[in-house]
């Protein structure tokens, strides 16, 4: 079926943003056939269904290459005994009980519930990571379903750790990256991974050796805290970085999330090994484990995404908290303007060019029919030139109206059509304290 989104104002992004008014984007199936004026477009496909933008804002769907559905069931739950006082303990007093309370049915509602959201935030393609030490075999069918049905892209992982049990996960991890082959385009796999202080070396030996047969990448948490650095150091005699780079987890595919606490050194073997960064701001400040050297990396030409780290599924808020958080930390009101929609805009699309083998994050004829549709009307001219302003202090405070992903709509007029969201909701509800009383 041809579509033509129309009478809006097209955000093409990619290497030369255009941003065109009065603008259409024609999709047919799952790809973009044309872009352009709305006239010059009416007449080229006449025929085609016409969805009037009536000048909202078309931009690519949005890209988060860090999150964590299974953690929806902790809000608003009151967790047992003292206050964490650092990361660990929010580890041991609260991720690492609820992971191990969710059963089956949970899983599926924790995952639908973010995919709705993401949906609601023009957020198009997930790379997810995921733990439920007991529900663990099946786990990813049970989540790539949820991802089919509601429409969406995602990179799926189970996280691997000996916490519980020696290579508990590596099992899942191999089973679904067998399933998944070389991907459809919806769904890709990665072998995931915890973090360096809960894998042995033979643990992690084990992982890179499946994940290098199969050609995917790890996924893994790096020096988030200082505690994960600290116990590299003391029990391998080397920092995070150095470790997992020594076992085989670093390259192209892989991601190494957070990056906190790593030096120079540390710094320069992720360029060389081109191994991809994700910075999660929001998160790493609601943890107060400390402020990732982005600007940096960037400087060492590590290619640096944004992820959420399952503190929400809106992508603009995390670019927004990347731009405020690194003007502060570096006392500098000049930086962070290019460099945090960079990160969410073109970074996050060659990490997902790598993991899914698809060109995403620009409008263009042969692309990926993946769209935002954003209810902003721009209260000053709007152009290529000023574009990010209009981003960065308008368009993160706009709503979504319609999200696209794979040339279907899966959200119009702000009504989710792909899911029944109050159904999902109301039954979440149902099992959250089920969850709570298990931990
Ligand atoms: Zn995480």
């Amino acid at each position: 079926m041809t579509t033509r989104f129309e009478n809006g104002i097209v955000a093409t992004l990619g290497k030369d943003n255009k941003v065109l008014l009065n603008g259409s984007v024609v999709t047919d199936g799952e790809k973009v056939v044309a872009v352009g004026n709305s006239t010059e477009m009416k007449k080229r496909y006449p025929n085609a269904e016409a969805l009037d933008c009536n000048g909202k804002v078309i931009m690519p769907g949005f890209i988060c290459t860090h999150h964590h559905f299974y953690s929806t069931m902790a809000r608003g739950m009151a967790i047992p005994g003292e206050p964490a006082s650092n990361f660990v303990e929010i580890l041991e007093r609260l991720w690492w009980k609820l992971d191990m309370a969710l059963s089956d049915e949970d899983i599926t509602l924790s995952a639908q519930i973010p995919l709705i959201e993401c949906i609601r935030n023009g957020t198009t393609t997930v790379i997810d990571h995921h733990a439920s030490p007991s529900m663990r075999d099946g786990s990813l069918d049970l989540i790539e379903n949820a991802v089919r049905q509601a429409g969406l892209r995602a990179s799926l992982c189970y996280e691997v750790s000996d916490r519980n049990v020696p290579g508990g996960g590596i099992k899942e991890n191999e089973r679904f990256i067998k399933k998944v082959g070389k991907g459809d385009g919806q769904i890709a796999a990665m072998m995931g991974l915890h973090a360096s202080f809960t894998l042995s070396d033979d643990t992690l030996e084990k992982c890179v050796g499946i994940a290098k047969d199969a050609g995917v990448g790890c996924h893994i948490h790096v020096a988030e805290d200082a505690a994960d650095r600290d116990d590299s150091i003391k029990k391998y005699g080397m920092p995070t970085v150095n470790r997992l780079n020594k076992m085989g987890a670093s390259g192209e595919k892989s991601l190494f999330v957070h990056c906190v606490h790593i030096d120079d050194s540390e710094m320069d073997i992720i360029a060389a090994t081109k191994t991809a960064v994700v910075h999660n701001p929001e998160s790493n400040m609601n943890n107060a484990v400390g402020v990732t050297r982005v600007l940096d990396l960037l400087k060492k030409n590590v290619l640096v995404g944004l992820g959420t780290d399952g503190m929400s599924s809106d992508m603009l808020a995390q670019m927004r908290a990347a731009y405020l958080l690194h003007r502060l930390a570096n006392h500098d009101p000049r930086v962070a303007f290019v460099e945090a929609p960079q990160m969410l805009l073109q970074n996050n699309a060659k990490i997902c060019e790598r993991q899914f083998g698809l060109k995403l994050g620009e409008i263009a004829e042969g692309r990926p029919a993946d769209l935002a549709i954003i209810d902003y009307q721009p209260p000053t001219p709007i152009s290529d030139a000023n574009f990010l302003g209009h981003l960065i202090f308008g368009l993160v405070d706009a709503t979504v109206d319609t999200t696209v992903c794979k040339g279907k709509i899966l959200m119009k007029d702000k009504k989710i059509l792909a899911l029944d969201e109050e159904r999902i909701a109301a039954r979440s509800r149902e099992l959250a304290p089920k969850v709570w009383q298990r931990l």
